[in-house]
């Protein structure tokens, strides 16, 4: 029979969308119907297993997937032994502690024998004992928000993204315990086959990551400013340079990263770019 890899991914929620995105970004082509728990890919050696979010960890744990997408708050939450293979970049989030809005906050020791309601106990316990602090840690595996309001707990530690169900809640965030971002996890005892096949997908998501982060720049200058240019623009090799039909002027292309694109693409102009291009990267092989 021929080696395919499990993959476990959220059946709905927060991180399905954009874990079924990046999948087929990877060019990986599959059908799935609403509700159906299970789909394999037509072109690419892997299976899906569609589940909520807080199996994942312990289903990847126990081999019965080999592979899935998990925000890292649930994973630490959750497992003992799994790989982080890829940092993913989305359902960004932060889990944080959240006190009533009229209460003064002066730093952590706010919390010294205080009862605080969360589902993250083991995160919340790790940073409290870190800390130094001895609190009452109150479980509860949902609508966490409303606790402190029916009298249950004194604070909370919950996912904040970006904070206005606190603040419906009569909540202030005072602390953050933990940045989360969805993760590729595996388990570490995998066979070679399916090693080789994970590699694989690695390489094809290092592609579409790189190519998010990128852009394809492309300008024209005159001669005498190219060698000025050059020194602006990075790229993964120098630039290409080209004559234009227009005698005196060249054109370069390059890559540039997101981060530092704005402020370039001023340098550039000062510098004498003109006809600048900005053009998104399908994939980007490093
Ligand atoms: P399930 O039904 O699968 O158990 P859930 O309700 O537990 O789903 P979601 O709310 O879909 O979980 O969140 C899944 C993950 O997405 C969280 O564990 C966290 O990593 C991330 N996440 C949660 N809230 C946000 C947010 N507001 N913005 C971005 N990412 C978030
Ligand atoms: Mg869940």
């Amino acid at each position: 029979m021929m080696t395919k890899l499990k993959i476990a991914v959220q059946k709905s929620g927060r991180l399905s969308e954009e874990s079924l995105r990046l999948i087929k970004e990877c060019g990986i082509k599959f059908n799935n119907g609403k509700g159906t728990l299970k789909a394999e890919a037509s072109n690419f050696p892997i299976e899906f297993l569609f589940l909520r979010d807080d199996d994942i960890p312990g289903y990847v744990e126990d081999g019965v997937a080999d592979l899935g997408i998990v925000g890292e708050n649930v994973l630490v939450e959750k497992s003992k032994g799994l790989e982080i293979n890829k940092r993913l970049g989305f359902s960004k989030c932060r889990l944080s502690l959240a006190i009533p809005k009229g209460e003064k906050y002066e730093g952590i020791s706010y919390f010294e024998g205080k009862n605080i309601a969360t589902s993250y106990p083991k995160l919340l316990g790790d940073y409290l004992s870190k800390q130094g602090i001895n609190a009452d840690i109150h479980e509860i595996s949902g609508s966490v928000e409303i606790a402190p309001g029916i009298g249950l707990a004194e604070g909370i530690c919950d996912i904040v993204s970006s904070g206005s169900t606190l603040f419906m809640n009569g909540l202030k965030e005072v602390d953050v315990i933990f940045n989360s971002e969805a993760v590729l996890v595996s388990s570490p005892d995998m066979d070679p086959a399916k090693k080789d096949i994970l590699n694989k997908l690695i390489f094809r998501i290092d592609a579409v990551l790189n190519s998010k982060n990128n852009k394809y720049i492309l300008l024209n200058a005159p001669n005498d400013k190219v060698e000025e240019i050059i020194g602006i623009l990075p790229g993964m090799r120098s630039p290409t340079v080209l004559p234009l039909a227009q005698e005196g002027w060249s054109s370069l292309h390059s890559v540039i990263n997101e981060d530092e694109f704005w402020e370039r693409i001023e340098k550039l102009k000062e510098a004498g770019a003109e006809g600048i291009l900005v053009v998104p990267i399908e994939k980007m092989i490093k």
